[in-house]
């Protein structure tokens, strides 16, 4: 009788539960990626084959590979792949998709909240795919407002819609830890296209929604 195959093996052969499974003493992920950090670490003063030091350059080069893997990812591929026909008329809006991506002046994690409207031109997409082309611009080295605008054109584009409306909310740890050190914050950034700009009527409908 032929055995069954385990539900555990299924997973391993994911992208993501790869990246949580215990990793062997002796594991390479990425060998140059793992001695820059060993380098740095070094230069901090630390002592990178202390205990609980020995893994992290290849944890960092893991993380570091999945913080940026919008980079190999490609909006327009996602977007149409789940493009349907629709006669709707009406701005469809995705509110609060949670984002996380890293400044791209000081490599630090900025987080937040993107709300997306898109006035449909007989054509709508999948919801869950408005979050994922977030992601392909948020997980690079960024700043917010390039981000935005990034997610406004891709959506513009190869949506053909009327207009695309964008406005992020977030904080910079850059900002929080750093610096100034303002730990509450936030910056607000927005990208208007066609009667997004245009209508001031279709604009504050947008700004409603995303208030209420
Ligand atoms: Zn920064």
């Amino acid at each position: 009788m032929a055995e069954k195959p385990k539900l555990t093996q299924v997973f391993a052969q994911s992208h993501y539960a790869s990246s949580f499974e215990a990793e062997s003493e002796d594991e390479v992920y990425d060998e140059r990626k793992e001695a820059l950090v060993k380098g740095m670490l070094t230069e901090i003063g630390e002592d990178p084959d202390r205990e609980g030091l020995r893994r992290t350059p290849l944890r960092v080069a893991k993380a570091m590979d999945f913080l940026t893997s919008g980079y190999s990812m490609s909006a327009e591929e996602i977007i149409k792949k789940a493009v349907f026909e629709e006669d709707v008329k009406e701005m469809v809006v995705v509110r609060d998709i949670e984002f996380y991506s890293m400044c791209e002046h000081h490599m630090l994690p900025f987080f937040g909240h993107a709300h997306v409207g898109y006035l449909p031109n007989g054509k709508v997409v999948g919801l869950s795919k408005v979050a994922r082309v977030v992601d392909v611009f948020a997980r690079r080295l960024q700043v917010q407002e390039r981000l935005t605008n990034q997610v406004a054109d891709a959506l513009m584009e190869h949506l053909g819609a009327h207009g695309v409306a964008v406005v992020m909310e977030a904080s910079h740890t850059c900002m929080m830890m750093r610096g100034v050190q303002k730990q509450r914050s936030s910056t607000v950034s927005s990208a208007m296209r066609g009667a997004f700009d245009t209508d001031p009527r279709t604009r504050s409908e947008f700004i409603s929604f995303i208030k209420s």
